[in-house]
């Protein structure tokens, strides 16, 4: 809807101009609006009981006229006067009934007012004229009054109030000129000034009118649009309104606040606010809020709904009623559990490990830096760093679920041997720490340690399977055994490798030698890692021997390592040291590819044995590995013998055991090496299609000597031979274990009494292009005190007789 103002003929700013043109306001409402303006002016006008009016003003005029009137005349004023209140009364219903366009009825409307002032003015003019004089002086106010009041009545339609004016001005100014005189130019001039004077205070009150209306209309607009909106978040918001007095007591609670507490609306209706939480230092702060005149925002609140915790974020500001005598408080509230459950499940992750319960390392870190910096000059505090022992066979046999279940019970059974205060914690993997403050003597402490390794050796049940969960322990002492946490740390760490180093399921304390030792341990590390490129590595061969025919079967390739500064180490020393750092995986692929590239040199029919770890018969390549050197040196496949000892079968890994069928199906022969040693499940002998069985030289060494050994020899023979395997019997040192073998149905025989390992220069057999030397061996009678090549012993004993 717009304002527009008349374009001005006379000069903007004058008297004229102001009177003609000030105010001339007119509002043109835009096309969806004009049905909404027309019945605002309806209503405005419809205000005055004009029907009533009418009749009123025609029985008042006609008993005043009746005096000098004539009667015809009289009742044509009556009758047009009843017309016209019939008009109106028409009009009136019409507006009610709603049924026609409020445009159309306002077009009448504005007809009947010029009707009526037709007839008024008309009637008026002519009673005017012929009323005696002293009719005059009361006739003349009771016009002008009605014109003020025609006019007045009629600002909804501001054009016909001017044109109603103007005829009622007319219809009094017309007479009195004609009869002229003083009295008559004075009322005149009333009547023009009542003009001019309504031609400026209609417009105006039009104006106000509109500007009015307009306002009311944009107010219940913006009120309805409110309400629209707080109805729909009402209803589909996850938030919702409240109200309170100031004292906190909830008033007229909404639908979703109902819903969301769980209670009645008359449950709710004057409850106190702080009544729906239970006590929590949110609550407490919640409480001093509402004591408090200021706004807040976001205040999570903890509460129990129907027995669930649930977190309300709750935000309000004061307000004061519209008619200024009460404050209350309104806000809203949101259910904001899942992120207060997020944030809380972060704050623990941060902490606790969420598998075992237990405190994680930053907790760790912080309590034992806290416990050192509480420590006074003759506190102690005691570390204990616990590491399962071969966990990663229980993974392997368990799964991983499983080894999640001995984690957990690890866990429960350190927590059950310490003392009260004591901190447990699991620091990552399989690694756990105790942190006892202030022990009463390191004998304790000692004695608590003992207590862990003795309960986790107890066997425990998995889905079924009973496991076993060692462990061993580290222990140190702070300040003794280091200044500070870090350092404390690191001795407990020294002492539970040591532990490790002595055999596990066992628990050691630091002792500053350990220190040393590690650091040697490492620089040995560190030195294998480069020995393979700086050719340190090594093979050397030692013959198997048929036992029938005395003949060398073939060759079992055996590792050295030329150390530069500790000359030759043992590899009872760096197997362990490669395996642990997985360095194993690629010197066994080196140790296949020189083993076989020396034994293309090699008669066709002599065999070489390579020793194949643990770890790397676990390694994915290992297939790839062996077919791609025994292709680039083209032995073929059945002369290679891969030995294996049973700890690689005893972690009854299925990938393991179908790698061992995959390698043995492209005809490599598979030995058990070592037999006799460890546990020597006769299930193994099972659990794969063993080649050959060697048996291990502690059986063999005993055999003239003590009868039981012979009994095991022969019986694990006999046993290989029935299962169609073949057996080598290693450590043959003297003619008199070689012979008790010669009578078995042992299939291949090694040991000093033919030769030891040596590099492969010095083999006979060596085919430097195409000379095949091919040996035929009496055995010695006594063993050399020490003999560097087998053939050399075969001479020997050629010329002994
Ligand atoms: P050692 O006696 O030398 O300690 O041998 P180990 O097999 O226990 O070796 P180590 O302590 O180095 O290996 C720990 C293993 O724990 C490595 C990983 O496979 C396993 N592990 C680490 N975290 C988890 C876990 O959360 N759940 C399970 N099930 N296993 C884990
Ligand atoms: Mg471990």
């Amino acid at each position: 809807m717009s304002h527009s103002r008349t374009s001005p003929l006379i000069k903007p700013g004058s008297l004229l101009y102001k009177l003609l043109y000030l105010r001339l306001i007119d509002h043109h409402p835009e096309g969806k609006d004009i049905e909404w303006w027309a019945r605002c002016r309806l209503e405005h006008i419809c205000i005055t009981p004009y029907f009533v009016y009418d009749i009123l003003r025609t029985g008042i005029a006609a008993i005043i006229f009746m005096n000098f009137m004539s009667m015809i005349f009289i009742a044509a004023m009556v009758f047009t006067g009843l017309a016209i209140a019939g008009f109106q009364i028409a009009i009136d219903l019409r507006r009610k009934t709603q049924i026609h366009p409020h445009t159309d009825t306002l077009e009448m409307v504005k007809r009947v007012v010029l009707l009526r002032s037709l007839q008024w003015g008309v009637s008026s003019a002519f009673a005017m004229y012929l009323a005696p004089p002293e009719m005059l002086l009361h006739l003349v106010p009771v016009a002008i009054m009605v014109m003020w009041i025609e006019a007045i009545a009629l600002i909804a339609v501001p054009r016909s109030a001017m044109i109603n004016a103007g005829i009622n001005g007319l219809a009094l100014t017309i007479p009195l000129a004609l009869i002229g005189g003083k009295g008559a130019i004075g009322a005149a001039s009333v009547a023009v000034l009542s003009f001019l004077a309504l031609h400026w205070l209609i417009f105006h009150l039009n104006y106000m009118f509109a500007t009015r209306r307009l306002r009311t209309r944009k107010l219940t607009e913006a009120k309805d649009t409110i309400q629209l909106l707080l109805n729909q978040y009402d209803q589909d918001g996850s938030d919702w309104l409240f109200e309170c007095t100031e004292e906190g007591h909830i008033l007229r609670p909404t639908r979703r606040f109902c819903e969301a507490s769980g209670r009645s609306a008359e449950e709710l209706e004057g409850m106190q606010l702080l009544n729906l939480f239970y006590d929590s230092p949110e609550r407490d702060e919640l409480r001093q809020m509402g004591g408090q005149d200021e706004n807040f925002q976001r205040l999570s609140v903890p509460l129990r709904i129907r027995g669930e915790r649930r977190w309300w974020s709750i935000s309000a500001r004061k307000v004061t009623s519209p008619d200024g005598q009460r404050r209350y408080w309104r806000g809203f509230v949101a259910d904001v559990t899942r992120a207060c459950e997020a944030e809380e499940r972060i704050k623990y992750i941060a902490h606790y490990d969420v598998l075992t319960d237990l405190p994680n390392r930053a907790l760790f870190s912080t309590t034992i830096k806290r416990a050192f910096d509480r420590l006074g000059s003759d506190g102690m505090v005691a570390l204990l760093a616990i590491d399962l022992d071969k966990f990663k066979a229980i993974n392997d046999t368990l799964g991983h679920t499983g080894g999640d279940a001995a984690l957990e019970i690890a866990a429960r059974r350190i927590e059950e041997c310490v003392p009260p205060g004591a901190m447990v914690a699991r620091i990552g993997g399989d690694e756990f720490s105790v942190l006892i403050e202030h022990p009463l003597s390191r004998e304790r402490v000692i004695e608590v340690a003992h207590r862990i390794v003795d309960a986790m050796h107890q066997p425990a049940e998995i889905d079924g399977q009973k496991a076993r969960i060692d462990a061993s322990i580290g222990i140190a002492f702070g300040p003794y055994d280091g200044a500070n946490a870090d350092e404390v740390i690191y001795a407990a760490d020294l002492a539970l490798y040591d532990a490790k180093m002595r055999g596990r399921n066992t628990a050691s304390v630091f002792d500053s030698r350990m220190s040393e030792e590690l650091q040697d341990r490492r620089q040995l590390e560190s030195d294998l890692g480069d020995a393979l490129a700086k050719g340190e590595l090594e093979l050397h061969y030692q013959p198997l021997v048929d036992t029938q025919t005395i003949e060398t079967a073939g060759y079992e390739a055996l590792l050295r390592w030329n150390h530069p500064t500790r000359g030759s180490v043992s590899p009872d020393v760096f197997i362990p040291i490669a395996e642990e750092t997985g360095q194993i995986v690629a010197i066994g692929a080196w140790v296949l590819r020189e083993a076989l590239a020396e034994a293309s040199r090699w008669p066709d029919h002599l065999t070489v044995s390579v020793n194949i770890s643990p770890v790397q018969a676990m390694d994915r390549d290992l297939y790839a590995t062996i077919v791609h050197c025994l292709a680039t040196s083209g032995v073929p496949t059945h002369r290679l013998e891969l030995e294996i000892t049973e700890s690689v079968l005893m972690r009854e890994c299925e990938e393991t055991i179908a790698l061992l069928h995959r390698i043995r199906a492209l005809g490599v022969q598979i030995a058990l090496d070592d037999f006799g040693t460890g546990y020597s499940s006769l299930n193994y002998l099972r659990a794969f299609p063993f080649d050959k069985i060697k048996i291990d030289r502690s059986f063999v060494g005993d055999m003239a000597e003590r009868a039981d050994s012979d009994s095991i020899v022969q019986a694990v023979i006999a046993l290989a031979t029935k299962l169609n395997m073949r057996t080598t019997a290693e450590g043959i040192e003297n003619a008199g274990q070689m012979d008790l073998l010669r009578v078995t149905e042992c299939s291949q025989m090694q040991g000093f009494l033919f030769s030891k390992a040596v590099p492969a220069s010095q083999l006979p057999h060596r085919k430097a292009d195409d000379g095949v030397s091919h040996a035929r061996i009496t055995p010695l009678q006594k063993p050399p005190p020490a003999i560097d090549n087998y053939d050399t012993a075969v001479e020997a004993r050629r010329s002994a007789g």
